[in-house]
């Protein structure tokens, strides 16, 4: 490799949950405010290949990459925070490299040698770490290895890091993202947990060299050294991150610590001083996160929110915060509420209560369940005219909401939920049939980026200024063609389509027919970034705005 690139080893201990990718992702963006090119690797230890084949409620969104790779969240939050691309080799899964080593094996690459776990998983994760490192040409490369030290799964993810440690010393660090709890009880700040997940790193074979304390409050200087003293890490390198109200204060917060020092001081690398510009662009973006002083309420009505008897948001993090960017940026609060659209089947009488919101989003979705909830949503956000953002199975509920009360035809519906409709407005993709015939399902849909091409003066087009766009997909249904022209006819515009015309990209009604009812088959919020909100978003929170 001709650049020596730094490998930084993330690690949880103690819990998940506790913002590892944030994190993560905040370490990645002092080091490239310090000039540094920095690029991530997240690793899933789960047995599935990609997020692709999981519910949301299981595993928070899947994120999709412009390569039309479905990972986790956390891919998202690296590309939103050091505002890079990343594809399919950033991420990884114990079901991809055993995937990888046992094509190898029956393509007879291993030249009759017996394969074995140890060494040749770890081997295969160091590979892939080594192409992703090569091809995004990082000076740091930030690895994250998903869960917490001592669970069987990431064993050989942690092996493979031992490994590299030992073979380039000089080029390899660990960073622990621990827990440290206080329980209400004993109102004290406890480390011992801590204290045994790095036992249990080390007993890997593995030190850490920089713990990051997360925790309530702020870690004060008693447990700071006892840390220090058990954990074998100098003090300066114990680092408190306390729960804050916006993830993007988090770099800041570093920063005032000067970590950026330290983090160049500890894998070696003489960085240039911070890149004043953009730290302010930051600061000034993070800012508005507390003081945006009027508020722009939106509700998201979708299904992915119940876990147990936990309501959880992480399924659709990227809308969320695709939406606070575009407010932000128009110097509003976004005040975001869960609906279940469920809840609009069993009671129509809530649907009146979407009145108290400045606008609606429904987002990506499968299945039938609140389909119909769902369309009541769309039916009363026309009819009321109440700034709609329909995203994928949202524009598609827009479509046959349309078709069902508009058009007339009552049963209209898509195949997904209702294949004995006579009306299949919302169709299987041709090049999806087989898939779905032969129970193929993984990593198998419309995926990634493709281009849609804009219709002039259109809302959609106005908001993008540009003639073409190319966004990131993940459906296997379509606007059913037979119907296009029906829509059309009755007042439906369809304002973004495949560059052959044959796939309806965006729908949308003219402004002087509803201030914002749009629809996208794409997912728009994939590409929004803290400094660029995507251009949709803001025209929907500019419709939201402009409401009141
Ligand atoms: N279920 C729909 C489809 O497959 C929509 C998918 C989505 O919302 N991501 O086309």
């Amino acid at each position: 490799m001709a650049k020596e690139t730094k490998y930084i080893f993330v690690v949880g201990g103690v819990i998940s949950g506790v913002g590892k990718g944030i994190t993560a992702s905040s370490l990645g963006l002092i080091l490239k405010n310090r000039g540094l090119k920095v690029s991530a690797i997240k690793i899933d230890p789960y047995i599935n290949v990609d997020a692709g084949t999981m519910n949301p409620t299981e595993h928070g969104e899947v994120f999709v990459l412009n390569d039309g790779d479905e990972t986790d969240q956390d891919m998202g939050n690296y590309e939103r925070f050091l505002d890079i691309d990343l594809t399919r080799i950033n991420y990884m899964t114990t079901g991809r490299v055993y995937q990888s080593v046992i094509n190898k094996e029956r393509n007879l690459e291993y030249k009759g040698r017996c394969v074995e776990v140890v060494p040749d998983i770890p081997l295969e994760v160091i590979n892939r770490i080594k192409i992703a490192t090569e091809k995004s040409d990082a000076d740091v490369m930030i690895v994250e290895i998903g869960g917490t030290v001592g669970e069987y799964q990431n064993i050989l993810f942690l092996e493979a890091a031992r490994m590299m440690k030992i073979k380039n010393p000089k080029d390899v660090f660990f960073i622990m993202v621990s827990y440290m709890p206080t329980p209400s009880k004993i109102g004290e700040m406890k480390t011992k947990p801590t204290q045994y997940a790095v036992r249990t790193l080390n007993s890997s074979g593995i030190q850490p060299d920089m713990l990051i304390a997360r925790a309530d409050t702020v870690l004060d200087q008693k447990r700071k050294e006892k840390i220090s003293l058990i954990c074998n890490i100098p003090h300066d390198r114990v680092i408190s991150a306390p729960d804050v109200s916006s993830v993007y204060d988090i770099p800041l917060n570093f920063e005032e610590e000067k970590l950026s020092d330290q983090l160049c001081e500890l894998i070696g690398v003489t960085c240039k001083p911070e890149d004043k510009k953009a730290w302010s662009a930051w600061k000034k973006f993070a800012k508005h996160a507390h003081n945006g002083k009027e508020v722009v309420n939106i509700a998201i009505v979708g299904k992915y929110f119940e876990t147990g008897d936990y309501m959880l948001s992480d399924s659709y993090l990227s809308v969320i915060e695709a939406i606070k960017y575009s407010a932000y940026a128009l110097d509003r609060k976004p005040v975001i509420s869960w609906l279940n659209s469920v809840d609009f089947e069993k009671n129509p009488q809530k649907l009146k209560d979407l009145k108290n919101y400045d606008g609606v989003v429904v987002p990506g979705g499968f299945g039938s369940r609140g389909v119909e909830g769902k369309l009541k949503v769309v039916e009363y956000a026309r009819k009321n005219k109440i700034p709609y953002f329909g995203l994928c199975y949202g524009m598609q509920m827009m479509v046959i909401e349309y078709a069902r009360n508009v058009l007339g035809l009552k049963d209209a519906n898509t195949k997904e939920v209702n294949p004995n409709s006579k009306n299949i407005v919302i169709d299987v993709m041709e090049s999806q049939k087989e898939n779905l015939k032969n129970n193929s399902y993984g990593g198998s849909m419309r995926l990634g980026g493709y281009k849609a091409m804009l219709t002039p003066k259109s809302l959609a087009s106005m908001a993008y200024g540009k003639k073409e766009v190319v966004e990131r997909h993940r459906h296997r249904y379509e606007v059913n063609p037979n119907y296009i022209k029906d829509l059309e006819e009755a007042g439906l515009v369809f304002s973004g389509r495949s560059p052959d015309g044959s796939l309806m990209e965006i729908a949308e009604l003219p402004k002087s027919e509803h201030p914002f009812f749009l629809g996208t088959q794409f997912h728009p919020e994939f590409l929004a970034r803290p400094l660029n909100p995507h251009p949709l978003f803001s025209a929907f929170v500019k419709a939201c705005v402009g409401k009141k």
